[in-house]
């Protein structure tokens, strides 16, 4: 009996030994693997709707240049921890929309928050979706109609691609590496109008292009997902398309048939194509972007270790001193276009509330794949938190900007004292009730910094 006993209780120790020794016999690399798995759909509206992103558009969508993707990319750590990041041609997801997708991805997979990035390109010439920037397109009830419809189909896609994602899990590995290219230029430093009589472009700007690279065990690349910080606003058109980014991603899969190719729009608030306004310089930077990644693949790529740390959290940013009822009033009777709507907004609010909002939670995650950092921010982020969290984490840093929900710009403390656009005026854009309080970068870098430490992240001292 007791011969049997320890045969049994050997048996299974036996076997894993032995499977184990196949395991890594057959393969060039030993050890635990990550697993990954991909999944896409095209997201094209099927009938004309309104395009997201400039105020001055007056009729709705005329066909399309190029379709609209949204690609999901599942991870799993060797310990079975999970996580998705979705990447899509769209403008950017409302608060709405975004809690919509990641309560249903943690109703159905169990994904919290700190698991799910949901990121997209900024492209211009995509739908608006349900709650985005409402007080600056002209939509009567019909076109209304049909965003929120489009919407409620779009969260129902991410959702079903996002376990599909997940079922196709398999083992995989993944590498990371900051490529560069440099046709961004800082928009708020230099004109467009006189841009080719520059010879001295001035900054701040951030010109890596962070790629991930995921390949099967046999090392064909299922998937590469990269980024850059610059305004996917090539193209003003009535069309849809992805603008530069759809372009770079259709040059990566043309390049490497089989893989699925995805764009995150870094901290680009600040920064836009120029020259710009041509299908064939959309074209150009999709490719200039996509030589970047390619070269990125071809070189020695930095392997990452299958362990996944994930933190995610709100932090309130707090809104400068609220308009008084008088101001509304006066903006209302005086302004036209946006801003009146905006005033008629802001009154409405104050009317059913009683106050205007005081603050906004600000969404920040972070990510740890073996030694790859990955920081996420909500809302337009301007390049300066790029360059000062590079500053503190080291430049192999990756930084995805316009996740989760883009409520607003993000401005610098510099560009919040030097107003403009990213400073100030954007904000009534967005339909918010005033400029960010002094102290905002201040605030999310601190945040930043906790989640870090949270996931591991360690700061290395730039020289
Ligand atoms: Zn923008």
């Amino acid at each position: 009996m007791k011969q049997r006993a320890l045969f049994l209780f050997l048996f299974p120790v036996v076997i894993s030994v032995c499977f184990n020794v196949f395991t890594l016999s057959g393969q060039e690399s030993s050890g635990p693997l990550w697993k990954a798995g991909v999944a896409r759909a095209v997201i094209t509206p099927e009938e004309p709707m309104w395009l997201a992103g400039y105020a001055a558009r007056d009729h709705e969508s005329e066909g399309t240049l190029v379709d609209l993707w949204v690609k999901v990319l599942a991870i799993q750590d060797a310990k079975g921890k999970k996580a998705v990041l979705v990447t899509s041609d769209l403008l950017g997801y409302p608060r709405k929309v975004s809690d919509h997708i990641r309560n249903q991805i943690a109703v159905k997979y169990g994904l919290t928050r700190s698991q799910i990035i949901l990121s997209c390109s900024h492209t211009h010439t995509g739908p608006v979706l349900d709650g985005a920037l409402f007080d600056i397109y002209p939509i009567d009830e019909k076109q209304n109609e049909a965003i929120k419809k489009y919407s409620v189909t779009l969260e129902k896609k991410i959702v079903e691609l996002t376990g599909e994602a997940i079922s196709s899990l398999a083992p995989a590995k993944i590498y990371s590496q900051n490529g560069v290219t440099r046709f961004q230029v800082n928009r708020r430093n230099n004109t467009e109008a006189t841009i080719n009589l520059v010879t001295d472009l001035k900054g701040p700007n951030d010109y890596a292009v962070p790629v991930l690279k995921v390949t099967d065990t046999a090392g064909k690349m299922i998937a590469v997902a990269f980024g850059y910080s610059c305004h996917a606003t090539v193209l003003s058109i009535y069309k849809f398309s992805g603008d530069y980014p759809g372009f770079a991603q259709l040059e990566i899969e043309r390049l490497y048939p089989g893989t699925t190719a995805m764009f995150w729009q870094g901290a680009g608030a600040d920064q836009n194509p120029l020259p710009r306004r041509t299908i064939p310089l959309a074209e150009q930077y999709g490719k200039e972007l996509a030589a970047a990644v390619d070269r990125v693949i071809r070189e020695d790529m930095k392997e990452l270790e299958p362990s996944l740390s994930t933190a995610y959290s709100e932090v309130d940013l707090k809104f400068s001193a609220p308009p008084s009822k008088e101001e509304l009033l006066k903006i209302q009777q005086e302004a036209t276009g946006y801003q009146k709507s905006w005033a008629t907004n802001q009154l409405k609010i104050l009317k059913d509330n009683g106050s205007l909002k005081s603050s906004y939670p600000y969404p920040v995650e972070v990510w740890r794949l073996g030694s790859q950092p990955v920081m996420t921010f909500g809302g337009e982020l301007v390049i300066e938190y790029s360059i000062e969290m590079k500053k503190i984490f080291g430049p192999d840093l990756f930084i995805i900007g316009y996740a989760n929900d883009d409520m607003a710009y993000i401005p610098s403390e510099t560009i919040l004292q030097e107003g403009g656009y990213e400073g100030e005026s954007s904000m009534m854009v967005y339909g918010l009730p005033g400029k960010w309080e002094s102290g905002i970068q201040e605030t999310i870098i601190g945040e930043m910094k906790k989640l870090a430490y949270k996931a591991g992240i360690k700061e290395i001292a730039i020289k």
